[in-house]
């Protein structure tokens, strides 16, 4: 989180956005997440959701242009935007086009329960305005692990959310979430992550790895010995069986601080490399996997 990228717009914080967006104009178009009941995710509890005004938001956006001589992306924040109704989303996509012509990219976050309401019409309205990238959390490809964990829709919905992006034209990033089976269901969360990725086809797979922490319903439950949190060794074995069983053409990309290793690939032709750092990091698992790895979050 950097909410001083772009200091002269006020943000109604906290304000999240992907690692590889850290250089982008962060523009909230709505607050907060719709669906916001994931037992893993704290992100958005403190806030109810609402779509804001879209006149605000292109004051904000002239705002910006004001102050920044170029802007190379655009963020549309916060959880879910692509939730709110279509047009007024492609009205204020076209308006930051024209105002920001030399943006190389303009990307939002997509839950698959929103994006599965869609119609092919709309999505593909929504590219042809400039929307360039949706970032999906699928989390887990195990229907067992996203009933459990709230996520409001299933494998089957994942994947046709995924089709309907690529449909449009838009790039899909997907996120994983390492850990969502604890330790009791690391190897169903591998198998069938790897296998609903294989059906999605994302352009880009993003790993990230569950950290509990006070606030994050799963924290209560792991306290009250209902989730029992998967260690480091384990998480890497989880990682190692996914990438052994994917079969897609996509960039593997753990770029989130949250990860014990910081992979990078492609798809298929980096698997062995890949898969010889995790070898590598479960045979050094006392300087690789240490269980306070991310108490400098
Ligand atoms: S993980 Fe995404 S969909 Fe779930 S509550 Fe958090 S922001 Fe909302």
């Amino acid at each position: 989180m950097d909410c001083n990228v772009f200091p002269v717009l006020k943000y109604e914080e906290p304000l999240y956005r992907p690692p590889c967006e850290a250089g982008s104009l962060i523009l909230q178009v709505t607050l907060g997440c719709p669906h916001n009941q994931c037992l893993f995710c704290g992100m958005y509890k403190m806030k109810k959701y609402r779509v804001r005004d879209p006149e605000e938001v292109k004051a904000d956006l002239r705002k910006a242009r004001l102050a920044y001589r170029h802007v190379e992306s655009i963020f549309l924040a916060d959880g879910n935007t692509v939730a709110m109704n279509s047009h007024k989303l492609e009205e204020i996509i076209r308006y930051a086009r024209r105002l920001f012509p030399e943006a190389r990219r303009i990307s939002s976050y997509g839950g698959a329960r929103f994006l599965r309401g869609k119609s092919p019409e709309a999505l593909k309205r929504l590219r042809e305005a400039g929307l360039d990238v949706i970032y999906l959390g699928l989390e887990s490809g195990d229907d067992e692990i996203l009933r459990r964990m709230r996520k409001g829709v299933d494998s089957t919905g994942m994947i046709e959310a995924a089709r309907k992006v690529r449909e449009a034209g838009i790039t899909l990033s997907v996120y994983v979430l390492l850990g969502l089976g604890g330790e009791d269901r690391w190897k169903e969360h591998a198998e069938n992550t790897a296998r609903v990725l294989n059906r999605m086809e994302p352009d880009y797979i993003r790993p990230r790895t569950l950290y509990l922490m006070p606030g994050i319903p799963l924290y209560e439950e792991a306290r009250r010995g209902l989730f029992r949190e998967a260690s480091g060794e384990t998480v890497m074995r989880e990682l190692r069986l996914m990438l052994e069983r994917l079969e897609v053409e996509a960039w593997f990309l753990c770029d989130h601080v949250s990860n014990y290793l910081p992979l990078y690939g492609k798809l298929p032709e980096d698997r062995e490399k890949m898969l010889e750092m995790v070898d590598f990091a479960l045979a050094h698992r006392e300087e690789y996997l240490a269980p306070r790895h991310l108490t400098h979050l």
